[in-house]
């Protein structure tokens, strides 16, 4: 059989059941990446992160035989037809991709399966329970590896999308499935961390505060089955503890998020969310810029927010200050807010970044009314020694 595989947010070779599929059911076998639609629109962190996931996806790929064609769409209908023989692997269906083959897809960013046809909950505990109770069939997957790939349908790949990352190279996480692999390795095997991980979680400062593992969630260069399977390893070789159940119970929070995306879509993006009308905003866009440029004032937040500009990451402490910050004190609309988000976070991820600021907006799936975080208050508890503010507001002050 003759197929096309198309790559976008599940960028490994390694644990990619689908991927696995396509090389054992093809002789012949061409290799896509669709570039994001909106990849113009990153900031610098943001991109240079992709590109340096690509980069390395391109270099297994290469080492395993094959080649990869980076494309902004894909060939068009006709030529698709005379070459190949119209099964596409994809993990999830695209009206961008043409519709007339057979579709392979499977689930390859999740814990569980089929969600879609139990009961659905609205609230986060209730899933969990439910979880627990063993309702959701589990995506089992066995670690699996490609040696090689088949050879090409196609011998030259279309127009090569030129990457801008060798610009710069100043972010602190290094993209790709192999940095993904090896930080996945050091934080349990090395650095022994997830035995400590529900002390220390919503610490500010540092790389060892919490996982770090989203980056490489968010574009799928580590699957969650494969941080799940190395959790259960580290529970029976070096200890179960409270710490190791929470990094299970947060990766449950990511599944939740999906779980609610597929039953309320375009409701995440809507000002109201869930809820009959949105809350009353006030229109400042001076107000918006303070926020964006770490300029409010209240040293937590713009130290936040210089981290985010500087680096793509926020600590999940820092995001909920920063968030409820921009709703409750600046009364401006979250959606903003998200897609500041958006724009900015290497692991941004359409469902947990529009998930969480539904949810501390008040018009998610929280029973409760808007989450409130006293700034001051955080600092003190989050950052008693000052020590994270000084590192950010410092550097700028050294700058200005
Ligand atoms: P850890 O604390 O080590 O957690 C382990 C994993 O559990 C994370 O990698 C993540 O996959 C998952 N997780 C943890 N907390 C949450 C949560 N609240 N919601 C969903 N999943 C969670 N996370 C993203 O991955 N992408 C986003 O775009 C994103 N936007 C956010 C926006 C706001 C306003 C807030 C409050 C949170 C957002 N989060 C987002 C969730 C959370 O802040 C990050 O997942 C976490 O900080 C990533 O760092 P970590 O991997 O070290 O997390």
């Amino acid at each position: 059989m003759k197929g096309l595989f198309v790559f976008r947010q599940d960028l490994r070779c390694h644990d990619h059941p689908l991927l696995l599929r396509a090389v054992n059911e093809c002789e012949q076998l061409d290799l896509f990446l669709l570039v994001p639609k909106d990849l113009e629109r990153w900031a610098q962190a943001r991109r240079v992160f992709w590109d340096q996931s690509v980069q390395d996806l391109q270099q297994q790929i290469s080492d395993k035989g094959s080649s990869l064609s980076i494309v902004t769409s894909l060939p068009n209908t006709r030529i698709y037809d005379v070459c190949y023989a119209s099964t596409i692997f994809s993990y999830n269906e695209d009206k961008e991709i043409p519709k007339d083959g057979t579709w392979i897809t499977e689930v390859v960013d999740q814990l569980f399966h089929d969600y879609q046809i139990k009961p659905m909950t609205q609230q986060f505990t209730s899933f969990r329970k439910q979880v627990e109770e063993g309702l959701y069939s589990r995506a089992s997957i066995p670690e699996s590896s490609i040696e090689s790939l088949p050879p090409r349908v196609t011998q030259n790949p279309p127009v090569a999308f030129s990457m801008k990352s060798k610009e710069c190279d100043s972010i602190l996480f290094k993209g790709g499935e192999r940095a993904a692999r090896a930080h996945l390795k050091q934080y349990f095997w090395e650095r022994r961390l997830a035995s400590t991980y529900k002390e220390t979680r919503n610490e500010m400062l540092g790389a060892n505060f919490s996982t770090k593992f989203s980056p490489y969630l968010a574009l799928g260069c580590l699957s969650p089955l494969a941080i799940e399977r190395e959790l259960k390893l580290y529970e029976k070789e070096v200890e179960k503890n409270e710490s190791t159940y929470w990094i299970f119970f947060e990766l449950l929070w990511r599944e939740f998020f999906r779980v609610m995306y597929q039953k309320y879509g375009i409701a995440f993006f809507r000002k109201r969310g869930l809820k009959e009308a949105p809350p009353i905003f006030v229109n400042d866009g001076e107000l918006f810029e303070k926020w964006c440029t770490g300029q409010t004032g209240v040293d937590i937040v713009d130290a936040c927010m210089k981290e985010l500009l500087a680096t793509g990451y926020m600590s999940n402490r820092g995001r909920q200050i920063v968030a409820s910050y921009l709703i409750n004190e600046y009364n401006l609309d979250w959606t903003l807010g998200a897609s500041f988000f958006e724009k900015h976070l290497i692991d941004y991820d359409v469902y947990s970044n529009w998930g969480n600021w539904m949810y501390l907006a008040g018009v998610g799936f929280d029973p409760r009314p808007r989450r409130w975080f006293d700034p001051e208050k955080q600092a003190k508890i989050y950052d008693p020694r000052g020590e994270f503010r000084e590192l950010w507001l410092s550097s700028y002050r050294e700058k200005d």
